[in-house]
């Protein structure tokens, strides 16, 4: 029996506190919690005179012995939209102000996460001297919020469903994000990582839901017009980078002041109102794909431990099946390529067949005729169709030798036979190969370069290098001047083909390097686009790198860096031009 007067609060007037205050004998805690009165008597001072079990319950904490500014420990006072009161406007502070509270519905977020709806009656307690010396707070429970009852197997099952159904990826995500609204929370989204240059990914909103139509307008406005910025610290970034679970318990007034990026995106988070928010990532096999996020507009339900897990495995799958439909949309467009490729191929093929067979039928038939007269065939006519024959030979050879070496590449057989050598003769023999074809281009060949660059690298590998860089400019640039200048910096060797052709559109500059990609018509330019492609690997198998720049229609530059390998100190030093590295 615990009694007011009992606790040292004389002079107190409680009449009606002692029948109140009794913990009785009766059914067990758990089953009349909820209609029990919690009484709860705290003085000025903070002391806590009365807290009964009912309290205890009511709060979900254990009875403490002192509060500070009015505020009982792991608990949140809140408005009915989730918001939380300010500290002096909860009904135990009221009445310690002096201000009685009459028996209205209140809110409180409880420390494990849950809410009740409590019905509070808050009164001052005076003394003798008529000030307030402690308040007293009755608490009957309206309601407690539900657990939520997911249903795993059952949505897993839908998602299984979903995501077996069709293989454009994207349409399904809609339709999925409303397994989790409204069971999970008001709203769902699936952001998805886009890459872009390192450290500059875009994330994009894949599909978005609100349960309540207004708010799923405001969040596709706000996600269309705002996008989720990486940079920003908080949750979602933290998804991405470590891969782990994000919790935002809840969006509030700070945070918008925090986040938004100007005043119109403030009002829009705040317009959609506030959320909690849980974020998994979308990982599949070692990636991070982008996140799921659940936003729970009732920030007084707490995502549970089963929820979180549900969750996480709904995204694993999403994940997955994210990742083999890109897998399958790579595997099409292979095969696509490869289509256009033996359409291109045969087409390449056939083009130096046509003038070959021609002109060794044209030679069949005239040293028959001429045979049949007695007479000689004139040397220079035949020297002129073998001329045609062995130039159509060695394009057929040219075209075949790249197709052979793409096979090696991809099957990984691509040998390196190292020699110590010098790139600019190299680049003078080249040159000296494609002068009699510039001549009747009338493109002008130059070559710049003053000093020996000595490296180690494959003597043929290297020659097919310089030489798909020179062809390209005199194709691509015919009739213009093509420079070619060699030089070394440190351990690196540079060699630049700088043509004033047709140049390259900025889209393509990185596109051209992969197999089969050409930014030209075949119906202007013949090829198979194989050139560079062969290129660069044979120059990151030498570790070095291969690029270009151009400005369209007025040229454009292909940049060769080589490491200059193992080769004795000075030829580093002795012929290296000053360059950065060498400064340093
Ligand atoms: P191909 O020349 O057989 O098409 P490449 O792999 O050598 O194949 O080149 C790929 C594409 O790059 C070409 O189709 C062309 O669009 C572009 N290209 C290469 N070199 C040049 C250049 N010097 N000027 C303009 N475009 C070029």
């Amino acid at each position: 029996m615990m009694r007011a007067e009992s606790l040292g609060m004389s002079g107190i007037t409680t009449p009606a506190l002692e029948a109140r205050v009794t913990d009785g004998d009766g059914p067990p805690l758990s089953t009349r919690v909820m209609d029990a009165e919690g009484v709860v008597l705290v003085e000025c001072t903070g002391r806590v005179t009365v807290f009964n079990s009912q309290a205890a319950a009511h709060f979900g904490i254990p009875v403490p012995l002192h509060i500070e500014h009015a505020r009982l420990p792991g608990c949140e006072w809140v408005r009915d939209d989730g918001t939380p009161l300010p500290p002096g406007d909860s009904p135990l502070a009221r009445a310690l102000a002096g201000e009685p509270v009459d028996a209205s519905p209140w809110h409180v977020l409880r420390p494990d996460g849950t809410r009740v709806v409590l019905r509070c009656n808050a009164v001052p307690v005076r003394g003798g001297d008529g000030q307030v010396a402690a308040a007293l707070l009755r608490t009957h429970a309206v309601e407690a919020v539900p657990e939520s009852l997911l249903d795993v197997s059952r949505l897993l099952a839908e998602a299984g469903a979903l995501l077996g159904t069709s293989v454009a990826a994207e349409a399904q995500l809609e339709p999925l994000l409303k397994l989790l609204v409204p069971a999970l929370g008001e709203g769902a989204l699936l952001v998805l990582r886009t890459p872009g240059a390192v450290g500059d990914e875009v994330l994009r909103v894949a599909a978005s839901l609100h349960a309540d139509s207004g708010r799923h307008a405001l969040l596709r406005d706000l996600l269309t017009r705002y996008p989720p910025d990486p940079s920003v610290p908080g949750g979602l970034p933290q998804v991405f980078t470590s891969g782990a679970v994000g919790r935002l318990p809840i969006l509030s007034e700070e945070h918008v002041v925090a986040i938004a990026r100007d005043a119109e995106h403030a009002r829009l988070l705040r317009e959609v109102g506030p959320h909690g928010c849980l974020s998994v990532p979308l990982g599949a096999r070692g990636n991070v794909l982008g996140a799921l996020m659940v936003l729970r507009s009732n920030v007084l339900r707490s995502f549970g431990a089963e929820e979180e897990h549900f969750l996480t495995e709904l995204a694993h799958r999403t994940a997955l099946y994210l990742e083999n439909a890109r897998l399958y949309r790579e595997a099409r467009e292979a095969v696509r390529q490869r289509d256009e490729f033996l359409g291109i191929a045969s087409h390449e093929l056939k083009t130096p067949l046509t003038p070959l067979s021609l002109k060794v039928q044209l030679l069949q038939k005239q040293v028959v005729v001429l045979a049949r007269e007695g007479k000689d065939v004139p040397t220079d006519r035949v020297a002129d169709a073998l001329d045609v024959v062995q130039r159509q030979v060695r394009r057929l050879s040219g075209l075949v030798d790249n197709l052979l070496d793409v096979s090696r590449i991809t099957a990984g057989r691509l040998r390196l036979e190292l020699e110590e050598m010098d790139l600019a003769s190299v680049a003078a023999e080249i040159l000296y190969r494609f002068s009699a074809a510039a001549a009747q281009a009338g493109t002008e060949l130059g070559l710049e370069a003053p000093v020996p660059v000595v490296g180690r690298w494959d003597r043929l590998r290297l020659e097919q290098v310089v030489t798909n860089l020179v062809s390209n400019a005199l194709k691509y640039g015919a009739g213009h001047p093509v420079i070619v200048s060699v030089e070394a910096q440190g351990t690196l060797a540079r060699l630049a083909v700088k043509d004033h052709g047709i140049g390259i559109a900025p889209d393509d500059l990185v596109r051209i390097f992969e197999r089969f990609e050409r930014a030209v018509s075949d119906r202007h330019y013949g090829g198979l686009g194989l050139g560079l492609y062969i290129t660069r690997q044979i120059v990151e198998a030498f570790g070095g790198k291969v690029s270009a720049v151009s400005t369209p229609g007025e040229g454009a530059t292909f940049l060769l860096e080589l490491p200059r390998g193992d080769i004795p100190e000075e030829w580093l030093v002795a012929h290296a031009a000053p360059g950065p590295t060498q400064s340093e």
